[in-house]
This record gives structure tokens, sequence and C-alpha cells, in this order.
């Protein structure tokens, strides 16, 4: 099972200018020769991988980008200007598919790399171009090519950054609802009727995270054991799980017992996720008659009755977006947070000569894993521009050679 977000978007690159025919015209010289200038080239589009960027949710709102057009050429050898580029971020890890030919053109594997997707057209040529021995007043001139136009498919395995649990019926499915911006799709579903929910939670300009309910961990249980365990998967790199209580279940059951039942299930069937950071969030605050302050009562007594203090507390209405917003942002600064933190543990780790290590192969295998990302290999890794063609591992006393 895969959580896939998608997006589809149209590119267009600037036509080339065109050149232009035009003769000299001065006072006291009647034939003045050609001097029309060449059009600029069309400006390029490019996508740009960002670590900054989770998903592609800006791409689902705006869907269409243009490039500059090159200026055509002018009189007195003027060529035109070259048109505007445009650099697009995605996410790192974003795979681009020209969707009309399914061509894959390429996948943003690390922060920096840039992809032109759409080339500018060619700049025309002016008459000036066109003088020769025998020409001497040439009235031929080219136009500038088209720029390329395609259409984009935008994939991107997502990362749940936010974990959510409850009993059924907590809230889980409206919270997602109510505060995601897209709802991207799980793809390889696997044999049974639990779909996790997934959405991506949009908080400010080019900010996103993606959360995830886990149905199979308590709604799971009940039918086997394990089954939980595809889902919870897809938690491991989770950076913070929100255990949503409900204020005033139906069943007339006691939040306090409820919110127990997921610690118990949570130690007993999935103890990595026990371990991680959470949240307690009381739901449906609405319901309560006593509003906030009696929330804030509950919520006192649900924390007390749970055998690791929570992190955290919020008390909102997923329903009605009470103090939704307050929650999300407050997910968002953890996120970037956490994310800055690998960020510059990762780089620590390259400016201590552990780099080298992602790209450990020998000559002969075809299929080694990258310790790093855990990535399948097939026959030769792909290099930095910077690494050396050859280098020595003191330490392993072993020499990898590095081709390209
Ligand atoms: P899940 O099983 O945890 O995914 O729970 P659902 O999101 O399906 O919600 C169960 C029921 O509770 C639905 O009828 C929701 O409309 C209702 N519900 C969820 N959140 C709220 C809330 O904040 N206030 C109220 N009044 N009802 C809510
Ligand atoms: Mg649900």
């Amino acid at each position: 099972m895969k959580f896939v977000d998608e997006a589809t978007i149209r590119v267009e690159a600037g036509d080339g200018g065109n050149g232009v025919v035009s003769f000299r015209r001065e006072k006291y010289i009647p034939k003045g020769g050609p001097d029309g200038g060449d059009g600029g080239d069309g400006g390029n589009v490019f996508l740009l991988a960002d670590t900054n960027l989770n998903t592609l949710v800006d791409y689902k709102f705006t869907k269409f980008y243009q490039a500059g057009r090159g200026q055509n050429g002018m009189s007195s050898d003027c060529t035109g200007a070259k048109g505007q580029d445009i650099i697009l971020k995605v996410p790192v890890g974003t795979r681009v598919t020209d969707k009309e030919t399914g061509e894959v053109l390429g996948d943003l594997r690390k922060e920096g790399e840039l992809l032109r997707v759409a080339k500018g057209g060619r700049h025309g040529f002016g008459n000036t171009h066109f003088k020769s021995s025998t020409n001497r007043a040439p009235r031929q001139k080219t136009n500038g090519t088209p720029g390329e136009r395609r259409i984009l498919e935008l994939e991107l395995l997502l990362v749940a950054d936010v974990g959510l649990l409850g009993l059924p019926n907590a809230g889980k499915s409206t919270f997602i609802r109510s505060v995601s911006a897209a709802r991207p799709k799980v793809a390889d579903y696997p044999f049974t009727t639990l779909v996790p929910n997934l959405g991506v939670v949009k908080t400010g300009d080019g900010e996103s995270f993606v959360i995830a309910d886990v149905p199979g961990l308590i709604e799971g249980a009940a039918q086997g054991a394990g089954l939980g365990h595809r889902f919870l998967r897809h938690l491991e790199r989770c950076r913070v799980l929100l255990h949503l209580v409900d204020a005033n279940p139906v069943d007339g059951s006691d939040p306090v017992t409820n919110a127990q039942v997921i610690e118990k299930e949570l130690k007993e069937y999935a103890h990595d996720l026990y371990e991680k950071p959470r949240w307690l969030v009381l739901n449906k605050v609405d319901l309560l008659e006593g509003g906030e302050a009696e929330g804030q009562e509950l919520l006192q007594k649900i924390a007390a009755g749970l055998e690791t203090a929570p992190e955290r507390t919020f008390i909102i209405s997923a329903l009605q977006k009470q103090k939704t917003n307050e929650l999300t942002y407050a997910l968002q600064e953890l996120v970037d947070n956490v994310k800055q933190a690998e960020r510059e543990s990762e780089a620590a780790a390259a400016a201590s000569g552990k780099k080298a290590e992602s790209f450990v192969w020998t000559e002969g295998e075809q299929n080694l894993k990258d310790p790093v990302n855990g990535a399948q290999f097939s026959g030769e890794p792909e290099l930095d521009d910077e690494d050396d063609d050859f280098f020595l591992d003191e330490e392993e006393g072993v020499e990898i050679v590095y081709q390209k």
C-alpha cells in the first residue's frame, strides 16, 4: 500500500522571438545595409527539488504555467530579449511524466536538482544574418520556433507526518475532512475494507503536511492482530500521533476509559508508535453543555487516567471547526521543526564524511541497497558530479571504484 499524491499541470515554454527585416536609414546614406536583429529565445520551464515542500498540494490549485516569449528582434541590429524562465518548486522525490506520451521525464531525488520540463523556442534570425556578397539587401528573416508544451503528471509517494488514533466514532474522518486541502489517493490497496484516511493539510504558502488515520489498529484488532500492522508501517515516519477522544460518546461510554483502551492497544500492538510523541485531543466539545470549561475539566481527567502524559492537549470540534486551526498550525510547526533537525543532522553526517556510504557499490553487483534510503539500485548508482571517479575507503581496506 502506498500513499500517493498526484497533480496534473500544463506547462508552456515561451516561443522564440522572430527575426526582423530592417535597413539602416540615415541621413546622407541612401542605401543603408540590413540591420534587422535576431529574436530572443523563449523562456524554459524548470522543476526544482526543494526539501521545504512536503506535498504537491499547491499544484492542485494552480495548474497552468507559462514561461515568457522571446522578444522579436529590432532594427539597428538589436536582439530581442530572452523570455523569462519559470522555476516550479516541487518536493524531493517527485516523479515527472509527460502525460501524453507516457515518457518519464525524470525523478527529482536530491535537494536543488533542476529539471527542464519544457524547452523554450529558438530565436528567429533577422535579415542581417542573410547578408552575403551576392545579396546585400536581403529581405529574408526567420520566425522563432514554438516553445514546448506539455501536460505533466507529478507524482509523489507520501509519508504521513501526523498519525491519527481514536476509537471508531471519535471523529477521525471528520477531522481529516475538515482540515484537509486535498485528499491524496491510496494505491496498492490491500484486501480489506479498512481504508486509511489521508489528507494533505495546507497551512501556508508552500507549507503543508500529511495526516493519516490508522483504521487497522483498533478496528482491525478484533479481526486478528497483524492486520493493523500493514497500516502501521505507514506511520513509522510520522512525527506525532494525535489521539482523538470523543467528549460525549453516544453509547454513554466513559471518555476516560475509552482513552485508556487506545493507549493499551497501542502499547500491545504497536510499540514503536507507543514511543512516539502523542498529543491528546478532546473532540466534539460542541456537544458539551458546559462548553470549553467542561471540556477542560474532562481533558484533565482523561490525561490523568493515561499511563503516559500527553505532550500537549487540545479541545476542538472537528465538525464545527472550532480550534482546529490552532491545532493544525501547532502541527505544522512541529513537523517543520523535526524536518529542520533532520536536515541539520544529515548535513552534519555528510560533513563528517558519512556521505560516501550512500553510494557503496561494487563492480558486478546489480542490486545493492542504498543504506541511507533503502532504495534499490539497479545497475550503477548515479553519481554527483563532484564525486571522484576513484576513491579508496581506508577504513574498510577495500577499493571502491565509482564508474560513470
Ligand atoms: P471516525 O470513526 O473516528 O472516523 O469518526 P467519524 O469522523 O466518522 O465521526 C463519527 C460521528 O461523529 C459522525 O456522525 C460525525 O458527524 C460526528 N462528529 C465528528 N466530529 C464531531 C464534532 O466535533 N461534533 C459533533 N457534534 N459531531 C462530530
Ligand atoms: Mg473513520
